[in-house]
């Protein structure tokens, strides 16, 4: 039961608006927002938070509002609206996965839902938030689990002289949209934690999305000792051992909860490694729930898992000291009677390597069944990433495919274009609704999409003067300098946006490479250019503080200064308005650096076009029709002459076509040629980069047969389970017993035959499949051709062979034999291949 922790009165006539206040969707749509300004303007315009909102005003101002039958019946609209919407048919409900999947456990150390919510960093956090809105909306069966900070991430101020300073704001859980939660006994519930010598005790908190709820815990509970209750103060604290403990809150304290409020999610999602342990507290309850030991429990867990990961390089994998598992997980695996080294393996490549460190992705691909990267590109770039743990199989065969991320687009959307696709009739596809969506945007006037991206401009550049000018008062500017700020950009010229996280893959210093040929383009005075940038650098980025730097003193150019303002505080909000008004969004990653990224595909619906490296989805998305790229397909490993190639070929495309399109005009003063990308990439890539399509993707290709296999495995005590781990143990066990002897090989008319001896020693041979394998060569796929046994030749070994048609050479052809169990995935759960050499 969730608890507001308050006595807010409301009056019968207001009755729901408490639950309009908590509820993030709502937020995202910003339906409510007229109803918050009423409220307290002044508070609403500072905070944008409306519990904050709802909550600052005294009991006589709530009768006196609940008497206003305008703002009454507004409230009780925006319930009844939200009721239907909870309870409209959506998409899941009506789809086959319906009839398996019961419960899905997201994880996730961020959740960017709200600015009122301070609970994310960047990308990753923003990712899990429209992932948990468009579920609410397309109706699936999911619970998210995260961690509620006290400071959450950093805030950004920049100084009179463009230094970054980094504030850490109180966010008192009674100004937040959250909730505490109670047991059925009525107490706050109160998840026990074994550390070292102590128990820590972490508090549970329900946060609202439209349909569903994230839970979030913290440790600020007085039951614990000072230095305890800072672990969820911040989030990433650089201090290794506080991030391990944060990681245990998630994984343990969320798993614990979970079971808690009495749930049984048939399929775990770790949205990055960092919830990894959540699959040995899983295992743990089955362990004891069915009384098997702790290798099966872990073989079910397993195949209820999906691991999304979101790194392009091994370094940023989560690693952690040795001796923080062993000091916190001992007690674990004394109660598993396993040994903490078997916990150990599990988190490294070499399992006896004592300096080895313990990896939270390793954790999290040896215990999941579906692991994915983020763009086709990443899936590509995290099989070899994850290649040592599968080392015989053929790049191909590393188990990790892709999902590509995708932005919620109800939450992205600007009210104009909101407008636009609501008369198109196209808003369903964002509920799994499939609409005609090139169809309809075809019929709509090149004129009524100018008229949107123009009204987009003008609503962006008047917000951004605001900012901007609050910023410089902030920062102590004088008079003049503030009214610059208010009359800065001018609505009717092209205007890019550049915004992301300062830090040296996403090369900020690009566009700079030559200033004053930059500077040239935006101030050409016939086709004028403006740029707005924002970003924050880590705190212990120095070279990212120094390119903020260098982008705040290119802002105070004499020449530029009205064509650049580098907006400080990169957050949701400034976010949403740049996705809106820019026409123009700029990306240029260090390929293959960018694992996805999503920033780019909030444009889209706005009928802002995209000029960025071919990396991350960019890469998948490009075609010359809807935007612009940079970049050959190819890894330049930061070599600064092709940098420096690639800044030449964003002027140039910026002098010779961007700029000239933009401002090629018909009789009706209306750019034709722009019109016809605004089109092109609003029809053919917003709803295939939308997280209603990712949210499918999940459901169909992992969830359904992840809570499948699962319950299977599980049944009567594990059965499948046992008989899989048996099957496992078999196979590590003896497959040294597995061997080749003599390769024959004949010419057909039409290809080869094979025939193959093959010693199975204790394994036997339904344990294994024997295969002819031939890699992917000249655009043709890899081919895997089944070999038949045939007789025994002498006890334990068998005679194998195949018939192969193709005209490929036979030497292309290696047999190979691998482990096989119809309930087994397969390399994910034996990675043991014997090639015939
Ligand atoms: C969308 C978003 C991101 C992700 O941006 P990328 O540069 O595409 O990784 C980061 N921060 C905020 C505030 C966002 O809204």
């Amino acid at each position: 039961m969730a608890d507001h922790g308050t006595n807010i009165a409301l009056p019968e006539t207001l009755r729901g608006l408490d639950d309009l206040a908590l509820d993030m969707r709502l937020m995202a749509s910003h339906r409510a927002d007229r109803v918050w300004h009423r409220v307290n303007p002044q508070l609403w315009a500072a905070s944008t938070n409306p519990w904050a909102v709802l909550k600052s005003i005294g009991q006589p101002e709530l009768e006196k509002l609940g008497s206003d039958p305008r703002f009454c019946s507004e409230v009780q609209a925006l319930v009844e609206d939200r009721r239907s919407r909870n309870s409209h048919p959506f998409w899941f409900p009506r789809s086959p996965a319906a009839k398996t999947l019961s419960l899905t456990a997201y994880f996730s150390m961020e959740f960017g839902l709200s600015e009122a919510l301070p609970i994310y960093a960047g990308g990753l956090g923003v990712l899990a938030g429209d992932y948990l809105k468009s579920s609410t909306d397309l109706g699936v069966p999911v619970v998210g689990v995260g961690l509620l900070y006290q400071q959450g991430y950093f805030r950004q101020a920049l100084d009179s002289q463009g230094n970054q300073r980094e504030l850490y704001p109180f966010s008192d859980p009674s100004e937040i949209p959250v909730q505490r939660l109670r047991g059925p006994d009525d107490a706050w519930i109160r998840i026990p934690l074994e550390f070292p010598g102590r128990t820590v005790y972490l508090r549970a908190w329900a946060v609202n999305v439209g349909r569903l709820w994230l839970y979030l815990l913290d440790s600020d509970d007085p039951a614990n000792d000072p230095s305890d209750r800072g672990i969820t103060a911040q989030l990433y604290d650089a201090d290794p051992e506080v991030r391990w403990q944060q990681e245990l809150a998630l994984g343990f304290g969320g798993w614990r909860l979970l079971r808690e409020l009495g749930m049984d999610p048939h399929v775990c999602h770790l949205n990055e490694g960092h919830a990894a342990l959540a699959i040995l507290e899983r295992a743990r309850w089955i362990a004891l729930d069915h009384a098997v030991p702790f290798d099966v429990a872990l073989t079910v867990a397993r195949t209820g898992t999906v691991f999304t990961t979101h790194t392009p390089v091994a370094a940023a994998f989560d690693r952690f000291d040795p001796s923080y598992v062993v000091a916190y997980l001992s007690p674990l695996a004394a109660e598993m009677q396993v040994s903490v080294d078997e916990i150990l393996a599990l988190g490294r490549t070499r399992s006896h390597d004592k300096a080895e460190p313990f990896n939270m992705a390793f954790l999290a691909i040896r215990g999941a069944a579906h692991v994915n990267g983020v763009s086709e590109l990443h899936g590509e770039v995290s099989r070899e990433l994850f290649a040592d743990l599968f080392p015989r199989c053929p790049i191909e065969e590393v188990p990790v495919g892709y999902v590509t991320n995708g932005i919620h687009v109800p939450s992205w959307d600007s009210p104009a274009a909101d407008e636009l696709w609501t008369d198109a009739e196209l808003r369903e596809q964002w509920r799994g609704v499939p609409t005609p969506i090139v169809e309809r945007l075809q019929k709509r006037p090149a004129a009524e999409l100018w008229a949107m991206r123009n009204h987009n401009r003008e609503r962006f550049v008047s917000w951004a003067r605001q900012r901007l000018a609050r910023q410089y008062t902030i920062a102590g500017a004088g008079a003049d300098r503030i009214d610059e700020a208010q009359r800065i950009f001018d609505p009717n010229i092209l205007t890019l946006g550049f915004a992301r996280r300062f830090t040296e893959y996403k090369r900020t210093g690009l566009l700079l490479h030559d200033p004053d040929r930059f500077a040239r383009i935006l101030t050409n005075p016939d086709f004028p250019v403006q740029i707005a940038v924002a970003g924050k650098a880590h705190p212990a980025d120095t070279s990212g503080k120094a390119m903020i730097q260098r982008w705040y003193a290119f802002s105070q150019r004499e020449d530029v200064r009205s064509h650049v303002a580098f907006l400080a505080d990169y957050d949701l909000l400034l976010a949403e308005q740049l996705v809106n008004g820019v026409d123009v969004w700029i990306n240029t990653p260090r390929r293959p650096w960018e694992a996805s990224g999503t920033s780019g595909m909030k444009v889209l619906v706005n009928g802002g076009l995209n000029l960025s490296e071919l990396d991350g989805w960019w890469a998948e998305a490009y075609t010359p029709g809807v935007g612009w790229a940079i970049g050959d397909r190819r890894e330049h490993h930061g070599d600064p002459g092709w940098d420096a190639e690639e800044a030449d070929r964003i002027y140039a495309l910026l002098e010779s076509e961007i700029v000239p399109m933009f401002y090629t005009r018909d009789h009706n003063d209306v750019p034709q040629d722009w019109i016809a990308r605004v089109r092109a990439s609003m029809a053919t890539l917003t709803p295939r980069f939308s997280a209603e399509r990712m949210v499918r993707d999940y459901v169909e290709r992992f969830y359904t047969p992840a809570a499948t296999a699962y319950r299977t495995r599980i049944l009567e005590n594990c059965r499948v389970g046992r008989d899989v781990q048996r099957w496992r143990q078999l196979i590590a066990d003896h497959w040294s017993e597995v061997s080749f002897g003599a390769l024959h090989v004949e010419p057909t008319t039409t290809g080869h035959h094979f025939r193959v001896l093959v010693s199975l020693g204790a394994i036997g041979t339904d344990a294994v499949r024997v295969q002819l394998y031939a890699d992917a060569s000249d655009g043709a796929a890899a081919e895997r051709i089944a070999m038949s046994r045939g007789e025994e030749v002498i006890r334990g070994t068998f005679s194998y062979h195949a018939h192969v048609d193709s005209s490929r050479s036979s030497d292309d052809y290696t047999p190979r034999v691998v482990p096989y169990h119809p309930d087994a995935s397969v390399p994910l759960e034996a990675e043991q291949i014997c090639w015939h050499s």
